[in-house]
């Protein structure tokens, strides 16, 4: 079944166009890896698919329903977590988790609660339910916002740069969680710089150059034996 698919989308801010005629599909349960410069599109491309950026041209598919036709149904089906976490700072990890089930989906607030129990469990932050963000390291504020993304039980998650603000000590954490959700059967679109890690962990690698997807192949293709001159000159720069 076929998650993802995007028919030529074009996306401009004034004159600079940022994304030109993107396609590509995304298969159930893929995981997909985006890399490439700073300013190629990346973080717009993810905030395209799930409507936090109005594409001007071009074509979205999510679970092949057309986001013309059915605006919030498709986006519901979707989480995403920022580079900067984006917890609420007056609501503890527990309510953090279950306050878009209750007023999104009216889930029942015990039902929300046991789920959010679960979800905590699964990123090892149960004990620190009943703080406020602000007493969390880095890396545990973005295992919260992975679990608060998780507890809308998306099909489909989007993470843009999810380690990059935090320590070099931290980073090792969130890339576990991830790692976790990618052997479940959750398709997974990552922008990452963390070369390692995408390698290992994705189905496919999106190289991003100047608004296009310039690659779209298997890690080994991209990481062992990039036949671009651009995507090898981008590797020795960031390896
Ligand atoms: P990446 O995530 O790959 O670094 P972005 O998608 O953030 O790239 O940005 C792509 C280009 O679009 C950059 O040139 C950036 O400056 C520009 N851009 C991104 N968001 C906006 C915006 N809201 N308004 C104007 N220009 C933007
Ligand atoms: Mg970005």
């Amino acid at each position: 079944m076929e998650m993802i698919k995007t028919k030529n989308i074009c996306k401009k801010f004034g004159d600079l166009k940022v994304l030109a005629d993107v396609s590509f599909t995304v298969k159930q349960g893929e995981v997909i890896s985006i890399i490439g410069p700073s300013g190629s599109g990346k973080s717009t491309l993810l905030r395209s698919l799930i409507g936090l950026e109005a594409i001007n041209a071009g074509e979205l598919y999510i679970e092949g329903i057309s986001v013309k036709e059915s605006k919030t149904e498709v986006y519901q089906k979707m989480g995403m977590v920022f580079q900067g976490f984006n917890l609420f700072p007056h609501k503890t990890v527990i309510d953090n988790l279950i306050e878009a089930p209750i007023i999104v989906k009216r889930e029942k607030k015990e039902i929300a609660k046991i789920k959010a129990k679960k979800l905590l469990k699964k990123v090892g932050l149960y004990d620190k339910k009943d703080i406020y963000p602000a007493f969390l390291s880095g890396g545990q504020k973005q295992r919260v916002a992975i679990a608060r993304a998780l507890a809308m039980e998306p099909d489909i998650m989007l993470f843009d740069e999810p380690t990059s603000s935090l320590d070099p000590e931290l980073v090792g954490e969130v890339l576990t969680v991830i790692r976790d959700l990618a052997a479940e059967n959750i398709t997974m679109l990552i922008v990452t710089h963390e070369m390692g890690f995408a390698r290992d962990v994705s189905d496919r690698v999106f190289f991003m150059d100047q608004g296009a997807i310039i690659s779209n192949s298997i890690p080994e293709k991209i990481f062992v034996k990039p036949e671009s001159k651009r995507i090898r000159s981008f590797l020795t720069k960031i390896l």
